[in-house]
C-alpha cells in the first residue's frame, strides 16, 4: 500500500521503518525536512503532496496544535476516499475536530493513539486505542495490526484520545512515585541495580519497569541517561493535556498536578530534552524538605 507518514520524530520514524519493512511503499513529510532525509524514504515537500501520493496517511505529531496545523495542509487538495490515521497523543476535542474535517472531505478518519514507545513501534508491539466509525476502523485494522500487538476499538472519535490520556496518567506519575520511594531507602547498602531488580519483581512495578528498570538504575548509579525514547518535555505535555482535559470536565487531578510541578522543575534544571528515566534520580537529588 502507498502510505504517507507525516511527522518523522522518534515515533513517526519508527512507524515508517516498521511499515516499509512490511513491504509498504512509504513516503514521508516532516516540518524539518533535513531531519527526515537520513531515514531514506522519499520526502514530500508538503503535507498535501504526501496526501496526494498516498492511499493512507498516518500522522504522528508532537501535540494538538501541530495536528491541527498539519491537517489544514493535508486536507487542502482532493482526498476523497483516502484513509487518515492520527496516532499522536492529543485531547479528545482535537480528534473530534479532525474527524469532522476529514469526513467533510469525503475521506475516512481513525484516531489511534498508542501505548508503547520507540522499541515496541519498531517491533509492531504497540497497543492501539482506535476510535472512529466502525467501517473506518475495520479498514484501518490491517495496517494497524502491523504496528500493534493489540488494537481495541474503544468508541467514537475522541474516545481513543481519552483512553490514551487515562492510560498514561498512572504511568507518568510513576517516575515521581519511584523517586519518592527510593528516598526511603537510606539504610540499604544495595546497588541501584539490585534495588531496581527487587522493586521490578514486586507489585511496586508497572510493566514499563521490565524494560526501563535497568536504565533507571544506570542513571541512579551516575551513568549517562539512555538515548531518548520519551523525553521529559513530552511527559510534561501529556500531563498538561490530562490536566486541561480534567479541568474542562470540572475535575481536579491532584497527584498528576503535583507530579507535573516536579517535572517542570526538572525541565527548568535543564533535563527537558533528556529521557524520562532521569526523573527518579532528579527527585532524589532535588528532593524538597
Ligand atoms: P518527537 O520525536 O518530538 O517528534 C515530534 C514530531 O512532531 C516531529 O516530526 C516534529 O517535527 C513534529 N512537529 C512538532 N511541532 C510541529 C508543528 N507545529 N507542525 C508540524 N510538525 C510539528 O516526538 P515523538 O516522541 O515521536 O512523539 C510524537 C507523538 O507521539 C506525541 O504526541 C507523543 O506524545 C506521542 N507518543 C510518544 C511516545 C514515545 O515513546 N516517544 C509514545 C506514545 C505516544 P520537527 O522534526 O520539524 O520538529
Amino acid at each position: 500500500m502507498r502510505i504517507g507518514i507525516a511527522g518523522t520524530g522518534r515515533m513517526g520514524a519508527a512507524i515508517a521503518g516498521r511499515l516499509a519493512g512490511a513491504g509498504h511503499d512509504v513516503a514521508v513529510w516532516n516540518r524539518t525536512a533535513a531531519k527526515a532525509r537520513p531515514l531514506g524514504f522519499p520526502v514530500c515537500s508538503s503535507p498535501s503532496e504526501l496526501a496526494e501520493r498516498s492511499e493512507a496517511v498516518i500522522t504522528m505529531l508532537a501535540d494538538g496544535a501541530a495536528v491541527k496545523e498539519v491537517y489544514d495542509a493535508l486536507l487542502a487538495g482532493e482526498v476523497r476516499g483516502k484513509l487518515f490515521i492520527d496516532m499522536s497523543t492529543v485531547r479528545p476535542a482535537v480528534s473530534q475536530e479532525i474527524f469532522s474535517r476529514v469526513k467533510d472531505k469525503g475521506a475516512a478518519f481513525v484516531e489511534c493513539p498508542v501505548g508503547g514507545s520507540v522499541s515496541p513501534a519498531k517491533e509492531g508491539k504497540l497497543f492501539g486505542f482506535a476510535a472512529g466509525e466502525a467501517p473506518d476502523v475495520e479498514r484501518a485494522k490491517p495496517l494497524l495490526e502491523q504496528l500493534c500487538r493489540r488494537i481495541e476499538h474503544v468508541g467514537p472519535a475522541g474516545s481513543g484520545a481519552s483512553m490514551k490520556l487515562a492510560v498514561n496518567l498512572p504511568l507518568l506519575i510513576y517516575y515521581q512515585a519511584l523517586g519518592e520511594a527510593l528516598t526511603l531507602l537510606k539504610d540499604t547498602r544495595l546497588t541501584a541495580e539490585k534495588i531496581m531488580d527487587i522493586i521490578g519483581d514486586t507489585s511496586g512495578a508497572p510493566a514499563m519497569l521490565k524494560n526501563r528498570g535497568s536504565q533507571i538504575a544506570a542513571v541512579l548509579a551516575g551513568k549517562a541517561p539512555p538515548a531518548v525514547s520519551v523525553d521529559v518535555d513530552t511527559i510534561r505535555k501529556d500531563l498538561r493535556e490530562m490536566l486541561d482535559e480534567a479541568r474542562s470536565l470540572g475535575i481536579a487531578l491532584p497527584v498528576a498536578s503535583a507530579a507535573l510541578e516536579r517535572y517542570d522543575e526538572a525541565s527548568r534544571a535543564g533535563l527537558g530534552a533528556k529521557d524520562c528515566t532521569v526523573l527518579p534520580d532528579f527527585f532524589i537529588r532535588a528532593r524538597p524538605r
